[in-house]
């Protein structure tokens, strides 16, 4: 497995894999890797020919009061891991290697309706980050396909919707949350939690379940209840509750009773700790 640090050494290894007829997956990632990442490198090498993992924490994605500068780092750990599930390419870049002239870009790439809605809310200007840095690794990587966690779901939307109406030739595939035993959605952030805060950060899922059998067990309920019921459980147990939606699986916007696919979504925060979540329901 090859570390690249610059981005013209990635694209010329890339273009001798392409002119070889190689199809390439790139699976972006802040790295501090746990099993819910390497599951996306897993699918990747089950589909494409030559894997592409890249770590970059991204200082445009993060507000002025967020964690940059203690965000978990792991690159040891990290490299060690994907190597041992036959990732072809790191790409580990600096910040100036990606930032030449600083994280605040002249040039931004924005989905402005999706982006303002849930996480958008209270973290202005997040996605745009988002957006603009898997451009840029897009059009560093030309992947075939690229790999993204189901668990940020809004994030999954949006980036599937800036591809689409981009029209850049790459396929974005999905790939569902991996989990704790107790139904607590793996994360880097969880580092940042004790045993007790993990146990206690478990009502996120339990309370998407609970929302998610209702909705099937019962027609005609109120979305509203729902959400204010479940709203008050995560308080209960102790977290400060951002937002709990039950929304249209494309829109994201509130769903409506005749909508037959929904996605519930949360966001929490423990102690200083963000945490989100989210289950999606068809109904036939
Ligand atoms: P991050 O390093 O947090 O930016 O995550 C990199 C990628 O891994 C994103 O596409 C995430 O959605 C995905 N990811 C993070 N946590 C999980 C998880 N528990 N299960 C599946 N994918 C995940």
């Amino acid at each position: 497995m090859q570390i690249y640090r610059t981005i013209a050494d990635l694209r010329q290894d890339l273009k001798l894999a392409r002119d070889n007829g190689l199809s390439i997956g790139l699976v972006p990632t802040m790295g501090n890797l746990h099993e819910g990442h390497l599951s996306l490198v897993k699918m990747a090498r089950k589909q494409c020919d030559f894997i592409v993992t890249t770590i970059f924490i991204n200082p445009a994605q993060f507000g002025p009061n967020e964690d940059l500068q203690n965000y978990p780092r792991s690159f040891e750990d990290d490299t060690t891991a994907l190597e041992s599930i036959n990732c072809d390419a790191v790409f580990a870049p600096n910040i100036e290697e990606i930032y030449p002239f600083g994280p605040r870009l002249e040039t931004l790439v924005t989905v402005p309706s999706l982006s303002q809605l849930l996480c958008g809310a209270s973290r202005p200007g997040h996605f745009d980050g988002v957006c603009t840095i898997v451009t840029k690794l897009f059009t560093i990587c030309q992947p075939d396909k690229a790999y993204f966690g189901e668990k940020d779901y809004q994030q999954l939307t949006i980036i599937k919707k800036l591809v689409h109406d981009l029209n850049i030739p790459l396929e974005i595939i999905g790939i569902p949350t991996q989990r704790e035993t107790s139904g607590l959605a793996l994360s880097s952030r969880n580092n940042y939690l004790s045993a007790e805060q993990k146990q206690q950060a478990a009502i996120l899922y339990q309370s998407l379940l609970q929302t998610a059998d209702a909705l099937k067990n019962s027609s005609g309920l109120n979305f509203a209840k729902l959400e204010n019921k479940a709203l008050q459980k995560i308080s209960i147990a102790g977290l400060q509750p951002d937002y709990f939606s039950i929304c249209h699986t494309n829109t994201l916007l509130p769903a409506k009773p005749s909508d037959t696919e929904l996605v519930i979504l949360t966001a929490a925060y423990l102690g200083e700790t963000r945490l989100i979540d989210n289950i999606s329901i068809t109904f036939s």
